[in-house]
């Protein structure tokens, strides 16, 4: 058997916040090939975030040929490739003319802060206490629906396409599928239900548009060309790569990163979690098929959603805006490190933060507190504070937000969190995970292959044409030489070191512009 499924093969997108990926998986989970490119972060103004769509369409093509090239090169076959699956940056908005495909702006991406503004008056409006329980979000800049409104009230464009009727409204997944389809040729206009249930658009419970939602936001659906919600997992649904080496090729996987990382890590039953550090984090705890509206700060949302005879399953999320980032942040505007894996060894060279806290809330904060308005702050800085301090308080800040968003975790499932299974870029560092286990008290569990992301949209793509058909097929996926960091600090100590972090986070409430 196992020898068969080396012989299968899935392609997987994965465009991150920061880059794309295409990794290719045999049937055993094993990557066997793949391509990584880096695309162009635009910050036209402070707390602006844009992404140029086409761009990010060339870098999927790119990694689509230059990982088939390698794959080629090993003297594998092109045709054993049998499905393709996508996993993608949520909640970052695209909007294009539906005449024509092309983009009316560049993509706003999700830790844009430029709807602040537009987030106070929103929550003003009637109505607007009534959105969390329908769709599981708070309002904030997060979502997609108010980068969307942002579009309209200021771009000329966008409005006139609105007024015309020929305004498309995707997230990332509708965007790549629209155009890795060949455009309005073939016209696949979907999205999968976890990427909707990020938009503020999506009732919840029934997994749909929801009118109520769509009123608050004063959006006409005979104006803006909303994408369907697919399942997670289709045969059908996404279409087909329409160019390249693998034209032809099915599209049947489509997640959400966080559910794409979730679906890697297994986290198949109630209860289990995991927890990915790339440029944000996010935390996703896996509740079952019904919803749990949050009353500690989470988002309720689709954890995934396989289709067919299976329901959705639903998740409790927290966010963090800030992780990996915060990393990029020492090595580009501060210059502390020439490359992001140097961070660990910058943080080793003293013991501890000396005194430092680093709220790094260069969004806002968002889960569990949700501050708007919070700019990033250094507490505790003396004469004896080096680079060294400032980098752990950077990583640290992270560690404490997960602590958080798990004691919020706890009140809203009544349950406790065992063990935190983790990926994702900023995972690498040893010393980071330990400070978690450190923090949280219990045990943090890494993956040897920490592409799960990646593997999860290969799941849902292999579950459609057969490959897998239940999840217990799956277990011996990834569970070679797992590393487990053990806790290693008093539970006073880390309370200590908690509660300091909770005064910091008061502090920087209400920051003026
Ligand atoms: P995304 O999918 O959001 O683009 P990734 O999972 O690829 O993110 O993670 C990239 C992030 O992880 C970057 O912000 C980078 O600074 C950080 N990172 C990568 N390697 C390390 C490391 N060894 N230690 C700490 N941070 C790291």
């Amino acid at each position: 058997d196992e020898k068969k499924l080396r012989q299968f093969y899935i392609g997987s997108i994965d465009q991150g916040t920061t880059s794309t990926r295409f990794i290719i998986f045999d049937g055993t989970g094993k990557p066997v090939a793949s391509h990584q490119i880096e695309f162009t972060q635009q910050y036209p103004h402070s707390g602006w975030h844009e992404h140029d769509p086409l761009e990010i369409i060339t870098s999927v093509e790119q990694c689509i040929e230059r990982a088939t090239e390698l794959f080629i090169d090993q003297g594998h076959d092109i045709s054993d490739i049998k499905a393709v699956g996508i996993t993608n940056q949520r909640e970052t908005t695209v909007v294009w003319d539906t005449n024509t495909g092309e983009p009316l702006h560049n993509a706003i991406a999700w830790p844009d802060t430029r709807t602040k503004g537009l987030v106070r008056e929103l929550k003003a409006r009637d109505g607007a206490d009534a959105l969390h329980d329908i769709c599981g979000l708070p309002l904030s800049t997060y979502p997609s629906s108010v980068k969307l409104v942002w579009l309209l009230k200021n771009v000329d464009a966008v409005r006139e396409a609105y007024d015309e009727g020929r305004l498309s409204f995707g997230t990332m997944d509708t965007w790549l599928l629209y155009k890795l389809n060949g455009g309005k040729e073939r016209d696949i206009h979907v999205t999968d239900a976890t990427n909707a249930s990020r938009t503020m658009f999506m009732n919840l419970h029934t997994v749909e548009y929801d009118d109520k939602l769509l009123g608050f936001f004063q959006l006409d659906r005979k104006k803006v060309n909303l994408p369907n919600i697919v399942p997670s997992s289709s045969p059908d649904a996404f279409g087909a790569l329409s160019t390249g080496r693998l034209k032809g090729v099915r599209i049947t996987g489509c997640l959400g990163d966080q559910s794409a990382a979730l679906v890697g890590q297994q986290g198949f039953s109630p209860g289990s979690a995991k927890n990915t550090y790339g440029t944000g984090c996010f935390l996703l705890y896996n509740v079952g098929e019904k919803p749990v509206i949050s009353k500690h700060g989470l988002l309720a949302t689709i954890a995934y959603d396989f289709g067919g005879k299976r329901k959705p399953v639903y998740a409790l999320e927290g966010s963090i805006a800030v992780a990996g980032s915060g990393v990029k942040f020492l090595m580009n505007n501060l210059g502390f490190i020439t490359h992001s894996h140097k961070i660990s060894d910058l943080a080793a060279s003293v013991d501890d933060n000396g005194g430092c806290v680093f709220v790094t809330a260069f969004s806002g904060l968002f889960a569990p507190y949700w501050i708007d308005d919070a700019k990033g702050t250094i507490f505790g800085i003396t004469q004896h504070t080096e680079r060294g301090h400032i980098a752990r308080a950077t990583l640290e800040a992270t560690c404490f937000q997960t602590k958080a968003i798990l004691d919020a975790m706890e009140l809203d499932s009544g349950h406790k969190l065992a063990e935190l299974a983790v990926d994702g870029g900023m995972s690498n560092s040893n010393l980071c995970m330990q400070t978690q286990a450190n923090i949280i008290g219990i045990p943090v569990d890494r993956p040897a292959m920490r592409e799960t992301t990646s593997l999860g949209a290969a799941i849902a793509a292999g579950f459609a044409v057969g490959i897998w058909k239940e999840f217990d097929e799956l277990k011996e996926i990834n569970q070679l030489d797992r590393m487990i960091f053990k806790p290693n600090v008093s539970k006073e100590e880390s309370a200590k070191m908690f509660k300091k972090w909770g005064r910091a986070v008061e502090m920087c409430r209400g920051w003026l512009a």
